[in-house]
């Protein structure tokens, strides 16, 4: 017990710490941004490191937004939603990208579907989602996202046709800064979970190595 809570006050000095560093990142962070876009203007004719080193500001922006999130206690501002305008939006985004690598995206929503959310969060959540899924099919296949009402609660099945998780690596997932990609920062199926939790909801991950992956997600409808 005196363990436990020695570990708690641990988790919550850091995330408090987390989330002033991130603070602190943030504003230079958007200035050099600004003069890189600058820059990159007035050296119209010799550009070739502008694009990466935009990339990799937004990248460092990335986490200093999920790092923000995982430190904030439960802001989530809950109204009741359609969950299949969330999902269209969230394919909207994604799509050009999925396009180019050859995925087809199948949204099986049944749109009679409300749930009750902070609608922010809640696209957070798909993009990282369905992003995981669309990175873990390099040569293509299908992703179906296929949604229900069982028991009082939205069923959301997340189903991808690529590389799968061998079992060792299942058990990793969701600790912070676990990647397995080159550009990976591994905070996203943290930082998924915590929203979905807030919501009162779970979320399983299934997996067989080459043949693909299906996340479960369950949350309580709106009525
Ligand atoms: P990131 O995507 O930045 O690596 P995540 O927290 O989103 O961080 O995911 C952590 C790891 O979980 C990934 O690096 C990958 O190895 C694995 N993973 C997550 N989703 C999938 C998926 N749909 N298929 C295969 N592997 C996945
Ligand atoms: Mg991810």
């Amino acid at each position: 017990m005196y363990e436990d809570m020695r570990q708690k006050e641990k988790l919550a000095v850091i995330g408090q710490m987390a989330t002033a560093i991130a603070h602190e990142i943030k504003n230079p962070l958007s200035s050099l941004k600004g003069f890189t876009q600058l820059q990159q203007e007035k050296d119209k004719d010799d550009e070739q490191y502008y694009p990466i080193m935009l990339n990799e500001i937004d990248r460092i922006n990335a986490i200093v937004n999920d790092l923000l999130i995982l430190g904030k206690p439960n802001t989530a501002v809950k109204v009741a939603k359609k969950l299949l305008d969330i999902i269209d939006y969230v394919i909207s985004v994604v799509d050009p990208h999925a396009q180019r690598k050859d995925i087809h995206i199948q949204n099986e929503t049944d749109s009679s579907i409300m749930l009750l959310c902070d609608e922010n969060q809640m696209k957070q959540v798909f993009i990282n989602l369905i992003k995981n899924a669309i990175e873990a099919m390099p040569n293509g296949g299908n992703l179906t996202i296929d949604s229900r009402i069982k028991d009082d609660q939205a069923v959301i099945l997340i189903k991808d046709e690529g590389c799968g998780i061998p079992p060792e690596k299942l058990v990793k997932l969701g600790e912070p800064f676990y990647t397995t990609k080159q550009n990976g920062n591994g905070l996203g199926l943290m930082v998924t979970k915590k929203i979905i939790e807030e919501h009162e909801g779970t979320f399983a991950i299934e997996s067989q190595l080459k043949k693909g992956t299906h996340v479960t997600i369950s949350l309580p409808i709106a009525k």
